[in-house]
């Protein structure tokens, strides 16, 4: 049977974890590519996709890892135009697109498209490379440089302590040591070199040999120096580790857990919506969690019975939201399988460039107010407006 030579072409394949969607003209071909398992349903791209090619799945079962087959997102390659709109606004880096092979974004060529303006930085004069950021990043944004002393045996204090920037100074008052050795005795880092019994004075003879290498500055003997003879000092220079924590500001959803847990106040963070979110505990079955699971920010929590002492209804206690770590993305609204229990509405939406005519009709989208309401029955979730 002949082949169809008619343009263009669509079509959607997969792999590995990408989604790709085609489309082939006679001088040029499209690729939209979407990270399964980088996409969190939040539905951003639905909202702003000036051909509506994008809905949204199961959002909740997928990021569950109920649904292995599914993305949380199906983008219609024959509805898609290819401009890139969806890429420049996903706020976890999941979409990308390629023009004949190369990354592009025709949406900036063409007419110019705004983007987020996000801050997303780490004051390496305040950080002391502690790396709690590393650790709390739910994105695994944070670029950790520090050294781990692998291998250091975890009693080798003194190789540890050497990362700092310092100086140990050890002094021996020669007229009031009686080289008796007993430092020596306590400390691998000291050795006595002794002629004990010196006739002519009736006195031991010898040297203290220090190894500064093996000295972590514990300063045992000079304590134990039965004529106060030593004296150990420790000057530290500065008290960061080696190494150097950065933030990839390309993975950073903004959710702030690094600023929040700084313990030097390093980090800055200004996330690119603002907004306000509530969670009514009335209508929320308990032990669903599917919010808590699905939230990228870990946002979302289940209150511990010991902070819920205290508050006024038991009842209250089913679910929180830190609004300090939420990012105001939707994906616990697209997620939640009960009815008004999540209430979201972006009050700013912080972006740099040209704020085109296009861009202006898409945050217009975006601030509607919405809460959920899902039909995984249908196997799509659908998010009603609140009026
Ligand atoms: Fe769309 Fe959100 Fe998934 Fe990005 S993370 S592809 S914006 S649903
Ligand atoms: Fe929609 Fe443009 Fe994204 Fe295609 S590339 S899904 S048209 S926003
Ligand atoms: Fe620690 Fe703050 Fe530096 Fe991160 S930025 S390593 S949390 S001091
Ligand atoms: Fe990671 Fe959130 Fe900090 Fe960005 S703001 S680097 S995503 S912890
Ligand atoms: Fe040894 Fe501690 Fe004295 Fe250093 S300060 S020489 S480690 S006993
Ligand atoms: Fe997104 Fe905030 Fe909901 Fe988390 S709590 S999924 S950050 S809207
Ligand atoms: Fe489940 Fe929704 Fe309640 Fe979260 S808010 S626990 S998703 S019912």
């Amino acid at each position: 049977m002949a082949m169809s030579t008619m343009y263009p072409k669509f079509s959607t394949k997969t792999d590995g974890d990408n989604i790709i969607m085609e489309q082939k003209l006679l001088a040029k071909v499209s690729h939209l590519v979407l990270k399964k398992n980088v996409c969190t349903g939040c539905g951003i791209c639905s909202e702003a996709c000036p051909k509506e090619a994008i809905v949204l799945g199961l959002v909740g079962a997928v990021r569950r890892g109920a649904v292995t087959t599914e993305a949380p997102i199906s983008v219609d390659p024959a509805k898609c135009s290819y401009c890139g709109v969806c890429v420049i606004l996903c706020p976890f880096n999941a979409l990308g697109l390629e023009v004949d092979g190369e990354p592009s974004l025709p949406i900036l060529e063409q007419e110019g498209f705004p983007q987020y303006d996000i801050t997303a930085e780490i004051d390496e004069s305040k950080c002391n490379r502690c790396t709690i950021c590393h650790e709390v990043c739910p994105n695994d944004a944070i670029i950790r440089d520090v050294p781990t002393f692998e291998g250091v045996d975890a009693a080798d204090g003194a190789k540890r302590q050497a990362a700092l920037t310092g100086k140990t100074t050890f002094v021996v008052d020669k007229e009031k040591c009686t080289v008796c050795g007993i430092c020596a005795a306590l400390c691998p880092a000291l050795s006595v070199d002794r002629i004990p019994f010196y006739a002519e004075t009736a006195k031991s003879l010898g040297d203290i040999v220090w190894d500064e290498k093996l000295c972590n500055a514990c300063q045992v003997c000079a304590l134990a120096c039965p004529t106060e003879a030593i004296k150990v000092e420790r000057a530290v220079e500065s008290n960061k580790l080696p190494g150097k924590v950065t933030i990839d500001v390309e993975n950073c959803c903004t959710c702030s857990w690094c600023e929040k847990t700084c313990p030097t106040e390093a980090v800055t963070i200004k996330k690119f919506f603002d907004g306000e979110i509530s969670f009514n505990a009335e209508k929320c079955p308990a032990g669903c969690s599917t919010c808590v699971e699905v939230c990228p920010c870990n946002a979302i929590y289940l209150p511990s019975p010991a902070s819920a002492v205290g508050m006024k209804k038991q009842k209250e206690a089913v679910i929180a939201v830190n609004k300090d770590l939420c990012i105001f993305c939707g994906a616990c609204v697209n997620a939640c399988p009960s009815e008004d229990v999540i209430r979201l509405k972006r009050t700013e939406i912080r972006v740099k460039g040209p704020e085109t005519d296009l861009f202006k009709k898409i945050a217009e989208k975006l601030y509607v107010p919405r809460t959920s309401k899902v039909r995984e029955t249908s196997g799509h979730v659908e998010v009603k407006k609140v009026e």
